[in-house]
């Protein structure tokens, strides 16, 4: 796949407010934020989409809700709540091509998500 604005930001390339590292996987506070908070939680493995997600791929998947559940914790919002989600292509309102969780939080979020 291409690279994306994800990849230099895991590179270092280009800053962002980064909240959490480890071997797999980064997050960082989104540019546009959606919430009062608004993370992006992304593999350091360049996977397109949820489309390109392989078998070999399941524990880093399972990595990043258990990322985004100790960020929560860590943060004090998990008994509040909060919404952990994955755009998948044009329908799914993806912009960037490198798989990342939405973590958003800090207010009552609305449901369902039909706005254009
Ligand atoms: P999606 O629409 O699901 O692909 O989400 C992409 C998200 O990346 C959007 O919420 C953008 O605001 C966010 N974003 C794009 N560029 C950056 C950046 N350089 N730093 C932080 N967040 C970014």
């Amino acid at each position: 796949m291409s690279e994306t604005i994800f990849t230099k930001i895991i590179n270092k390339e280009i800053p962002a407010d980064i909240v959490y590292e480890d071997d797999l996987c980064l997050a960082f506070k989104d540019i546009n934020p959606q919430a009062p908070i608004h993370l992006l939680i992304i593999p350091k493995k360049p996977i397109a989409t949820i489309n390109d997600i392989a078998e070999e791929d399941r524990e880093l998947v399972g990595h990043l809700f258990l990322t985004a559940a100790k960020i929560a914790k860590d943060l004090g919002i998990a008994e509040d709540g909060y919404r952990a989600v994955m755009n998948c292509n044009k329908n799914g309102g993806q912009e960037v091509y490198h798989i990342h969780l939405h973590l958003l939080a800090g207010q009552r979020l609305g449901w369902p998500p039909f706005a254009s």
